[in-house]
């Protein structure tokens, strides 16, 4: 599907991942789905200490990544998201 990334504000193909209705480019749409299984790895371990900082070691690249890409003064459904619930 053809259209404007909800993160990035990139046209190009988007996707939409299961169970959300985001909209995303390629590059985040990989850089989110990554970042929702290390939160479901957070989940399972549940919030161990060790595991959970060495997930959220993981995890610290792949959101400033994100951050970086997105256009300056854009703030998607994922963001918003993060910003309302927490990334953990
Ligand atoms: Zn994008």
């Amino acid at each position: 599907m053809f259209g404007l990334c909800e993160s990035c504000d990139r046209a190009g193909e988007v996707f939409q991942l299961p169970g959300r209705t985001d909209r995303n480019c390629t590059e985040c749409t990989a850089d989110i789905a990554m970042l929702i299984s290390l939160h479901g790895l957070m989940k399972q371990a549940n919030w161990e200490s060790e595991i959970t900082a060495e997930l959220e070691i993981q995890a610290q690249p792949i959101l400033h990544r994100l951050l970086a890409r997105r256009k300056p003064g854009r703030y998607g459904p994922f963001f918003s998201g993060v910003a309302s619930k927490g990334l953990a």
